[in-house]
């Protein structure tokens, strides 16, 4: 409660921070969090399977994090890397240079957010290639900066500008597109098709891919779909961008998210876990991309030792626990528990995901798959009351979205899909009142 005014946390929330930068679904006010778990501030502990959006990679106050930004803190070696080298920024860049493939192991770019980074390799690509077009997929989520929505095609940015030599594709979805194979061969003929008659492949600059889609609906790509892809883009040398914000650094069970798709591309971009909930990200690739000319872009605390000390501290961590290992393990096993609940819930039409990327869409009939939207957002919101928290994404707003911590253990997993299996039973039953929904315009 505030002092005075009688008004909860989240109400004093509502009343003075800008819904322009809300994505909510339900009154979720935050006072703490350790590990999987987060603490309301009615004292109530939730389990966390967002970990806000996949940013607290590690969980919610990590010894390791809390270590490593309070060492860089006792002595601030300045806030920023434009005018001066540090510590933190150097060791990072080099960490992450050494993870890379040969081909991306050029400079890093430092920055704040997946945003930030992805809108710079496209301003780089087009500048230091001198070719004007790039391709990206529909339903890609880039960012939220002018820059990162150009390149991007999910429909919550609708009516915004996008790049003026922008083409966008088609995702293969197993699910939508009855089947795996079929989908990958319809995906990839088109972008052939394109090349043929409406994009000059040599003037394109790169193709920017989600190795899992995750935004557009955690769609998990068709084997040797990528490899495809990437063999076109050699042909016609056109670099090859993967965005590895969400879904990179151990989440899918690997530490690269395109190790599964068997490809190497040029350029690679982390942000949201890389911090493990500090804002930096990183692009990494070729000298002649990546270290284009000076001043091209910058903002003023990119290379902040504070935020890259934390970042150093989640790859040692990634490294040192295995975590890459355990996701693969933990994931596992919660997307069997989620198989289950699939034969219980006419609702699930599909749960796919690799390591603890996981996505479970929600549909009115199995054979139709039309969107359930409203028992998606109905879900999120009764999981909520319940003790778990989980947002939704996809095109038609009808995907759980699951990026728990990578440290999640395996009773944890247990009591999110017990909690998800009552949510789930209660809304189906029509327990759950939609009139609580319009305070929540999720998206
Ligand atoms: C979230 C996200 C971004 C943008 O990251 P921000 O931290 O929101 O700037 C870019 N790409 C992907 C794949 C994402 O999921």
């Amino acid at each position: 409660m505030d002092e005075g005014k009688g008004l909860s946390l989240y109400e004093r929330d509502q009343q003075a921070l800008s819904k322009m930068s809300f994505l909510r679904f339900f009154p979720l006010a935050v006072a703490g969090g350790e590990g999987a778990w987060l603490i309301g501030d009615d004292g109530r502990r939730l389990l966390d399977f967002s970990a806000s959006w996949g940013a607290a990679s590690l969980g919610h106050s990590h010894p390791a994090v809390r270590e490593a930004v309070n060492r860089a803190l006792s002595s601030q070696a300045g806030a920023s890397h434009l005018s001066s080298a540090n510590l933190p920024a150097v060791e990072l860049a080099e960490r992450l240079l050494a993870i890379v493939p040969d081909r991306a192991r050029g400079r890093v770019w430092l920055g704040h957010s997946g945003s930030d980074a992805n809108e710079t390799v496209a301003r780089a690509v087009v500048a230091a290639t001198g070719r004007p077009r790039i391709i990206s997929y529909k339903g890609a989520y880039h960012g939220g900066t002018s820059g990162s929505m150009a390149i991007s095609g999910h429909p919550v940015q609708q009516g915004v500008p996008k790049a003026p030599g922008l083409t966008l594709i088609s995702y293969p979805n197993a699910h939508r597109d009855d089947g795996a194979e079929l989908a990958g061969k319809a995906a990839l003929a088109e972008l052939e098709t394109l090349f043929a008659e409406q994009v000059p492949p040599d003037e394109v600059a790169a193709l920017f891919l989600e190795p899992i889609q995750s935004d557009g609906g955690m769609v998990v790509p068709p084997d040797g779909y990528f490899q495809s892809v990437e063999a076109l883009c050699r042909k016609h040398g056109i670099l090859l961008v993967s965005d590895e914000v969400k879904v990179g650094l151990g989440r899918t069970g690997r530490l690269h998210a395109y190790e599964h798709l068997g490809i190497e591309p040029d350029i690679v971009v982390f942000g949201k876990g890389l911090g493990g909930g500090l804002p930096v990200s990183a692009a990494i690739g070729p000298e002649a991309i990546i270290n284009h000319a000076a001043a091209f872009s910058f903002q003023t605390v990119h290379g902040n030792p504070v935020c890259a000390a934390a970042g150093c501290a989640v790859l040692d961590t990634i490294e040192r626990n295995q975590l890459a290992r355990h996701a693969a393990e933990v994931g596992r096993h919660l997307i069997a528990r989620l198989e289950g609940l699939k034969q219980k819930h006419p609702l699930i039409g599909d749960v796919r995901g690799r390591g603890l990327a996981i996505g479970v869409e929600l549909v009115q009939d199995r054979a139709g798959k039309a969107p359930a939207k409203t028992e998606t957002a109905l879900t999120v919101f009764r999981a909520f009351e319940l003790g778990l928290v989980v947002f939704y994404v996809g095109v038609n707003s009808n995907v759980l979205e699951f990026t728990p911590p990578l440290t999640l253990t395996i009773p944890e997993a247990d009591a999110g899909v017990e909690l998800l299996d009552q949510a789930l039973t209660d809304v189906a039953a029509g327990r759950v009142n939609a009139a609580a929904l319009t305070a929540f315009a999720g998206w």
